[in-house]
């Protein structure tokens, strides 16, 4: 089951929900719906754990040496002066341990990985050691301990290697590889089926009629989408036409787990979407206080949620990120990710009322500052492309000066 209530019924009417109200709501109400399987960790990548993990084993498995040198009993120590002990025969290298036990008054080669070898506790590393025929000479002041890794050190046999929801990056695939789990219970990719509506709407590569532009948003979307790890299905262009509409959200809740329109989901007359939803069975207009994005249409087809995304691209690439993306990862299996905000210093000053949250376009200049993008309208794709974030007015802010603190939230903190 997507959703834990019938429908995103709530919060509709006149009154205008704050985005964090939204989206805590939206988090109460979404579940994971991808299936479990079982993947080798070499097919796991991008993958969501569906289960924790516990560390087989210990890691380090045993205690080790963090350098070349030689190891040895500290307790074996003057307190000062020079330091003189008999060199065993043999060594300690990653892989294949000293074979005997190192007695007071001697040490043994050790290299970077070796097991400490019985009897020693710390390693004098290469380049505070003398060396000369069967012995070895340095300093004082070697700390107990020295250059000693623990075993368990990084993680104890037992405790929590990954838990559900993690997403399996490069860091959680060593963790899994290090403790030697070779099979993971992951979700499946989530399943997004992605169209666009409107008449206007014609294909890049095709003529424009008068009165037309080309879509723009079905292959942005197809993008945000597949940089959430999910798999994006390409459902077409649809004509403003309710059967149509209708006909591309049944097939769509039909080939995926999760639909994202862009276009016709306000109330207006051509806006097929949110009424098709409406007809369909399940559908709130939320009405969120943000800038840009209008309503922002919810249904449920089925088991299936629908994201009807505003029209004009900004509004459609916030309304993703802000929404929509959370919404997948949830459904996905994986962990509600909240954007990472960084506090810069403005270098614009913005007209704004508090009541609502404002997304800019933003550009860091790597000095603390961030500007916008001189316009703030929300069909104007070169803000996309100029800036490099977004920066985050909060509903209760009033305008902007330059030199104040803004939250800026780079793109690449969406996975873009
Ligand atoms: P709508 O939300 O359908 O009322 O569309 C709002 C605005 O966005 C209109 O100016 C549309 O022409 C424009 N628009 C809608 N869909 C797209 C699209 N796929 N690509 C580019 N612009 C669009
Ligand atoms: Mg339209």
């Amino acid at each position: 089951m997507a959703l834990k209530n019938d429908c995103f019924a709530l919060p509709a009417g006149v009154v205008w929900t704050p985005v964090e109200d939204a989206l805590a709501d939206l988090r109460g109400r979404l579940s994971p719906v991808a299936r479990v399987e079982t993947v080798a960790l070499a097919q796991a990548e991008g993958r969501v754990l569906a289960r924790d993990v516990a560390a087989p084993i210990s890691l380090p498995p045993a205690d080790n040496s963090a350098v070349d040198g030689y190891a040895l009993a500290h307790a074996s120590l003057g307190a000062q002066g020079e330091q003189r002990l008999s060199l065993r025969a043999g060594r300690a290298a990653a892989g294949v341990p000293f074979a005997g036990t190192v007695g007071p008054g001697e040490a043994v080669r050790i290299l970077t990985g070796g097991v400490m070898p019985p009897g020693t506790d710390s390693v004098v590393m290469d380049e505070d050691v003398d060396r000369e025929a069967g012995a070895i000479r340095f300093g004082s002041g070697l700390k107990a301990g020295a250059n000693r890794r623990r075993a368990g050190e990084d993680i104890r046999a037992g405790d929590a290697a990954l838990a559900a929801g993690a997403r399996l990056r490069a860091p959680e695939l060593a963790r899994l590889a290090s403790v030697g789990v070779a099979q993971v219970a992951v979700h499946a990719p989530l399943r997004v089926a992605v169209f666009s509506t409107g008449d206007e709407l014609a294909e890049p590569g095709a003529a424009l009629s008068p009165g037309q532009i080309f879509d723009a948003n079905r292959v942005m979307l197809l993008s945000l989408a597949r940089a959430q790890g999910v798999v994006a299905l390409d459902h077409g262009r649809i004509p403003d036409r309710p059967a149509a509409i209708e006909g591309a959200l049944r097939a769509a809740a039909r080939d995926a787990d999760a639909v994202i329109v862009s276009g016709g989901a306000s109330g207006g007359d051509e806006d097929h979407v949110s009424r098709a939803l409406a007809r369909m069975g399940a559908m709130a207009l939320w009405r969120i206080a943000m800038k840009p994005g209008r309503p922002l249409a919810l249904g449920q087809i089925g088991d299936v949620p629908v994201f009807g995304l505003p029209g004009n691209p900004v509004a459609a690439f916030v309304c993703f990120l802000i929404f929509a993306r959370p919404a997948l990862h949830c459904l996905a299996g994986a962990a509600w990710p909240a954007p990472v905000g960084y506090p810069l210093t403005a270098t614009f000053s913005a007209r704004k009322k508090p009541g609502r949250a404002e997304f800019l376009r933003g550009r860091a200049d790597g000095r603390g500052g961030v500007a916008k993008f001189r316009s703030d309208g929300s069909g104007l794709i070169g803000g996309l492309v100029w800036s490099g974030g977004l920066i985050a007015l909060e509903h209760d802010r009033g305008a902007v000066e330059a030199g104040e603190t803004v939250t800026f939230l780079p793109y690449s903190g969406f996975g873009l």
